[in-house]
């Protein structure tokens, strides 16, 4: 049973400091190196109540933004399939908002579902593809240890309680499963976050707490690109147990004030990109 203000089974309130970031006062802890708002369950609601996420899904589904969205995502499964040299019968979009990852993969011929927190989501959507409206819909019987690829993008700073959330991917993931992550991270990140601002986010992640939880599952990194912030990670079951790197508060809030020039970085490196294929074409 994870105790309130605990994160995991493996951390314990000594390892538990409180940071203000002169809005509130969040949560740290030294052994997953999570730092998180407190009463995540109101926040949750926040999360739920917020403009983007209540939008009508089938004037969105309709857009020209959203086409180049399913198109992105068929690039991404592309990818992950080279990368994991595994052919997926079921994928799951965990955490699916408005579907277009979901209609990627049907596009490319997987059985793909959704399953979101928020029923906007799942309810609109359940007719064009398999939804889970609730988490104890998901983790029907039927479902457990069935998918080959879990996707999940953009959640897990949002999330209320990502040892759950990693848990339900242990329960849900097949035995040779993957799962890929998709989020900012705070390590040479271009991009502020909740140690300055008081933004939606729930919670801050680092590559270490995200490989931390995985660990408890035994899942191990096959995969991992960070681009100035932006993670793309893909976890595999193994059954070998790791070390745990650890980043200590004083290092986020070192990194958040170097924010600016890994910004700076990230902008030279698109701009050599451009350059690049632009002498190519
Ligand atoms: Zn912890």
């Amino acid at each position: 049973m994870v105790r309130e203000n605990s994160c995991s089974p493996k951390c314990n309130s000594a390892d538990i400091i409180i940071f203000n970031n002169k809005y509130e006062n969040l949560i740290f802890c030294r052994n997953c190196s999570l730092l998180k708002k407190k009463d995540l369950e109101n926040h949750k609601d926040r999360v739920l109540a917020l403009d983007k996420f209540n939008k009508d899904v089938k004037q969105i589904i309709e857009t020209d933004y959203y086409k180049k969205q399913i198109s992105e995502n068929r690039s991404i499964i592309k990818k992950i399939l080279r990368i994991t040299k595994k052919n997926p019968t079921k994928i799951l979009d965990y955490g699916c908002g408005y579907g277009s990852f979901v209609f990627a993969g049907k596009e490319l011929g997987f059985t793909t579902s959704g399953y979101d927190i928020n029923k906007n989501f799942t309810e609109n959507l359940s007719h064009y593809f398999e939804t889970f409206k609730s988490e104890n819909a998901l983790l029907n019987d039927n479902n457990l240890g069935k998918y080959d690829l879990i996707f999940c993008r953009k959640v897990l700073t949002l999330s209320s309680n990502i040892y759950k959330d990693f848990s339900n991917f242990n329960d849900l993931l097949s035995s040779s499963g993957c799962l890929v992550v998709m989020d900012q991270v705070k390590n040479i990140s271009k991009y502020k976050t909740i140690i300055t601002l008081d933004n939606n986010n729930t919670l801050l992640l680092t590559i270490e707490a995200l490989k931390f939880y995985a660990n408890i599952f035994k899942l191990s990194t096959k995969y991992l690109k960070n681009d100035f912030g932006d993670m793309f990670i893909i976890f595999e079951r193994n059954n070998k147990k790791y070390l745990n790197d650890k980043i200590s508060i004083k290092t986020l809030e070192n990194l958040e004030k170097l924010n600016f020039i890994f910004l700076f970085l990230s902008k030279i490196k698109k701009l050599s990109k451009k350059i690049y294929y632009g002498f190519k074409s």
